[in-house]
């Protein structure tokens, strides 16, 4: 990379026009070297710009000096995604949040990179409509951060996840074109599905700048559950029988014994601590149908053996029961400061023998894991807490988040479901692509990227690329 001297500087003040959207000293570029995930790494400027024009043109000077560019929404990454690993440019898209139009005719939401998600919903519930995808970040993360990750949530199982939402977008290519994909037609086989391409390319192929986001009718009501099992396997078994009964919650959590007695000591909610799986399941849809599903449910949740189940009369009681799952993570950090947060998913079936794969994985390495996640559709987290001051003991985790990728991907799953590869998971592609699957992706990138400018260091795993949470 070519140093990023005065004059680069001075061109980047004159594309955007304003020197206070050009952050060079060290103190606001340290902010924008870490995400929610591992590591530090300095960019060696920050720009934040506010329109297509201006990422087009920075673009088109970085690919000149081949300066990296790391495109950033509010850092919330699990996976270092947005970190300047090679240095270079940070593009922050966190102030750029001025377009969130809702058009309930096209049943269309457009918006700017840099608005929040939890955002777009409050507008789409303005007009009694409904963006799907909630990712549990969604107060604080953006559509850009989510459109790049493929963001998923809890309603992934019924409404699937952002890709599934994502009709048109303005894209600007690493060499600085700008290009639009799909529109506002729900249908649309024109060329390549480039839109589907962007999602989840992870800021590594394209720089998104704006997006048509599908949206839905609002169901008019919810109702929640709470079931109660002595026996893992079992709760394996009620999910499988509630979604094969032809009933489809809008959303299906677990929490294990971990998660549970972790909660428990942060603020006593009166949940058992004896049990093996917590599972939360929420209906949507016509009052009158839902009431009817969630007898249904019961009973499957009783027959297979759960110890009590508990439906939520009225939303502060639903709420109370949704607090215990939202309550996990702040939880479990504070039983040790470092979270090592995994989305390792698994066919559903296979959920029980994962959780069986998870235990002996603590056993052997003697890690404080707990596991939580999305059941419905074998997403789960397992979440390593550990003290990463304690250079033994992140060997040990090293090990552990090693062999929780292997077992997901020898159950026939994959080593991330939502949280992407970014910097962590790079080390690890191999395992379940291949060298000829890696080998495609790579030719694909450099169609896009022929200098790699474009967030280089991520997905692809560099020659003997290890994973090191530790430090020497
Ligand atoms: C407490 C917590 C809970 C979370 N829960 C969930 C969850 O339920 N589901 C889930 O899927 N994730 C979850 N995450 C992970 C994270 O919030 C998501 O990955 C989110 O989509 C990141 O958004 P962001 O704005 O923070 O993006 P960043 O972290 O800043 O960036 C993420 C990636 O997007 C790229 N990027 C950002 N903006 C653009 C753009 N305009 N164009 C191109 N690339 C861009 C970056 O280069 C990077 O690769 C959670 C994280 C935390 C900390």
């Amino acid at each position: 990379m070519a140093e990023l001297s005065p004059e680069i500087t001075e061109q980047l003040i004159s594309i955007v026009g304003d020197p206070k959207r050009v952050l060079l000293n060290e103190a606001d570029r340290y902010s924008y070297s870490f995400d929610a995930s591992f590591g530090i790494h300095l960019p060696d400027v920050v720009v934040q710009p506010l329109s297509t024009k201006e990422v087009s043109e920075i673009m088109k000077l970085a690919n000149q000096y081949r300066i990296p560019v790391c495109p950033r929404g509010q850092g919330t990454s699990l996976s270092g995604g947005p970190l300047p690993v090679k240095g270079g440019i940070v593009l922050d898209f966190a102030r750029w949040n001025q377009t969130l139009e809702i058009d309930v005719e096209d049943m269309v939401a457009i918006v700017s990179p840099g608005v929040l998600t939890a955002d777009i919903h409050k507008a789409a519930n303005e007009w009694g409509m409904m963006y799907p995808p909630d990712p549990s970040s969604s107060s604080v993360s953006t559509i850009g951060g989510n459109l790049a990750e493929n963001a998923g949530g809890p309603r992934g199982l019924k409404y699937g996840v952002t890709k599934d939402y994502v009709i048109g977008l303005e894209v600007v290519t690493p060499e600085g074109e700008i290009i639009r994909t799909g529109g506002r037609t729900v249908k649309n086989v024109t060329g390549y599905d480039l839109t589907k391409l962007i999602v989840g390319s992870e800021g590594t192929l394209g720089v998104i700048t704006e997006a048509i986001l599908r949206i839905v009718p609002k169901p008019q009501a919810t109702k929640t559950m709470m079931a109660i099992f002595d026996d893992l396997v079992d709760s394996g078994r009620a999910i499988s029988k509630i979604l094969t009964s032809g009933i489809v919650p809008a959303k299906m959590e677990i929490m294990d014994q971990a998660s549970v007695i972790a909660v428990e000591e942060y603020e006593p909610l009166g949940l058992p601590t004896d049990i093996e799986a917590i599972l939360l399941i929420e209906l949507d849809g016509h009052p009158i149908a839902i009431s009817y599903e969630m007898q249904k449910v019961q009973q499957v949740c009783k027959e297979v053996g759960a110890r009590e189940t508990k439906v939520a009369q009225t939303d502060h009681e639903a709420n109370e029961l949704w607090k215990a799952r939202k309550l996990v993570s702040p939880a479990i950090v504070r039983i040790k400061p470092t979270k090592i947060s995994e989305d390792a998913t698994v066919p559903r079936s296979k959920i029980p023998d994962m959780f069986k794969r998870l235990k002996e994985i603590r056993e052997k390495y003697q890690v404080d894991l707990v596991v939580f996640g999305h059941a419905g559709d074998g997403n789960l987290h397992p979440n390593i807490i550990a003290d990463k001051r304690d250079k033994e003991e992140m060997l040990r985790v090293e090990q552990a988040v090693g062999e929780i990728f292997e077992a997901a991907v020898e159950l026939g799953g994959t080593l991330s479901g939502e949280h992407g590869i970014g910097t962590m998971k790079a080390p690890f592609m191999e395992m379940e692509l291949g060298k000829a699957g890696i080998d495609m992706m790579t030719r694909i990138k450099k169609s896009w990227d022929p200098n790699n400018i474009l967030n280089p260091g991520k997905i692809f795993p560099e020659p003997g690329q290890k994973l090191v949470l530790h430090h020497e």
